[in-house]
């Protein structure tokens, strides 16, 4: 394939991936995104595979056959409260692929010996030194250019690596998603930056001593670790998308290092739209960019207990559908539970159902609901629930005022009143669904127990509030049959 042909496929291939994005930001446009997605990777891996700069196609194809196979496996087996850790587990392929490519490129920077341009004659000898000192300077800013790349390309690329690898474990539960809380944490953060800048200035000035690189390697994996670590349960849903962000950055860094355009282009799509996310979601917590990311943002303050606070009342499927037979607005709001007890398929059920009798349902979805952005959204759409019943937190949540009934499934945190009325409660300050103000509250879940952010939910001992246990699943099945 012509270096011509590759380039106009390259430029086909980013479109594609553009309008993509475009595609996946609507539900009703979603699935003709993920395949101008689909379609622009094919492209871009065959002009790559097959482009002029690419050498021993036979072990790619083999490398992509073995991945592809451990890929599908991976993706055929997962299940949808998995699937953030599945991203944030890929997130650091790319952080570990940016540092490979690093190290890879480090001193790949041949300088080319000096040849006059065809045609050119020089007059005197002084001329031919000059033309070669000019040629000579441009070739070691170029050089320069090149280890100022690999340096950071490795540095964001260890740092995403070891990042995505705790927030990783801290999805899955295998470590503590409490805030590490390190002594004089911020000084470790900024004495680690400080020390990585210097090494890179030492490199600049030696660029065959591989020793600054080592060095600041094993920094970045360390930063990256604390970094992730030193932020509470509560603010994981900006990680992840900061992550995102990041494992964008640690491509188009690749990009730099493989002077590969569409590389460059690809990775700063999701750096950048990885930022616009972590933005919306810091908006949506009501968090600053700056205090998450410097973390243990709010765990300074006393967490409230997690002990019950009162008395809760339980009711059953049967009074729940009676209590939905006389109700003329419902408000469903899912979270995590949902998600986690797959019962979205019910769900969509008794909408229908109560729908044809003529009752208003509407579903409110926090913006931080389940355990990645959109998750309820993604739920819903599966079991076929219609999109203009699905409304923003911003655009419900003046309604419950007015509303009869709501049904939490499997939510916690998201309508937890202790963010709007305890200030020294872990999640103060976060919009939450303002539940509480319908008439009545049903809670749809299996116990007493916390939420994701670990703390204890003063809505399930409100007077107007009644626990249905259970596996959510379940009992909305038990309410359908009862309806
Ligand atoms: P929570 O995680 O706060 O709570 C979920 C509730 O579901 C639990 O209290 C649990 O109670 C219940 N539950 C679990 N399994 C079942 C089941 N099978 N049947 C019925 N109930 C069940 O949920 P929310 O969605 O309200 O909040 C999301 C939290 O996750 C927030 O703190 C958010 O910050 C965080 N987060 C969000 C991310 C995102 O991008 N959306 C990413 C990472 C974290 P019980 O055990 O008693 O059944």
């Amino acid at each position: 394939m012509s270096l011509g042909l590759v380039q106009a496929a390259y430029i086909v291939s980013a479109l594609l991936f553009i309008m993509s994005l475009a595609g996946l930001s609507k539900h009703e446009t979603a699935k003709a995104g993920c395949w101008y997605g689909i379609v622009g990777m094919t492209i871009a891996l065959v002009a790559t595979i097959f482009g002029p700069a690419t050498e021993g196609q036979f072990w790619i194809i083999i490398a992509m056959i073995i991945g592809a196979i451990l890929g599908i496996h991976r993706a055929l087996k997962v299940e949808m409260t998995e699937m953030p850790e599945l991203v944030a587990m890929l997130h650091s392929f790319v952080g570990l692929a940016a540092v490979l490519v690093g190290f890879n490129s480090f001193g790949l920077h041949i300088q080319p010996e000096f040849v006059a341009p065809e045609g050119m004659t020089f007059t005197s000898p002084e001329a031919l030194e000059t033309a070669k000192a000019t040629f000579l300077a441009e070739q070691e800013v170029l050089a320069n250019i090149h280890n100022v790349e690999v340096f950071l390309g490795i540095f964001i690329g260890a740092v995403t690596f070891t990042g995505s690898i705790v927030a990783f474990g801290k999805l899955r539960g295998i470590i503590n998603s409490k805030a590490l809380m390190l002594p004089h944490r911020h000084k470790l953060n900024l004495a680690a930056l400080v020390v990585s800048a210097l090494l890179m200035v030492a490199f600049l000035n030696s660029p065959e001593n591989i020793f600054p690189v080592l060095l600041m390697t094993a920094i970045a994996l360390a930063f990256g670790w604390h970094l992730v670590a030193s932020i509470g349960g509560a603010d994981m849903p900006v990680v992840v998308s900061m992550l995102n962000s990041y494992s964008g950055w640690a491509a188009a860094a690749a990009g730099f290092m493989l002077n590969n355009d569409l590389l460059i282009v690809t990775g700063a799509l999701v750096g950048s739209s990885g930022a616009i996310l972590s933005y919306i979601m810091c908006k949506a917590m009501n968090r600053s960019f700056i205090s998450v990311i410097a973390g243990g943002f709010g765990n300074d303050v006393v967490a409230s207990s997690d002990e019950e606070q009162g008395e809760h009342r339980e009711t059953t499927a049967e009074e729940v559908a009676e209590l939905l037979k006389n109700a003329s607005s419902v408000i469903i709001t899912p979270g995590y539970g949902m998600a986690v007890a797959q019962a979205q398929y019910p769900v969509a059920d008794i909408t229908a159902k109560l729908r044809e009798r003529g009752i208003n349902v509407r579903f409110g979805i926090h913006p931080v609901a389940g355990r990645l952005p959109g998750h309820m959204n993604v739920l819903l759409a599966e079991a076929k629930v219609p999109y203009d019943v699905v409304l923003e937190m911003d655009e419900i949540n003046e309604d419950f005022p007015d509303t009869d009934v709501v049904l939490v499934i499997g939510a916690n945190d998201t309508v937890n009143p202790a963010a709007l009325d305890d200030p020294n409660s872990p999640i103060a300050g976060m919009p939450v669904l303002e539940v509480w103000k319908a008439q009545n509250v049903i809670v749809f879940k299996r116990s007493m127990a916390v939420g994701y952010a670990g703390v204890q939910n003063p809505l399930f001992f409100k007077e107007n509030t009644q626990m249905l246990f259970g596996d959510a699943k379940e009992r909305v099945e038990d309410i359908l049959k009862a309806l």
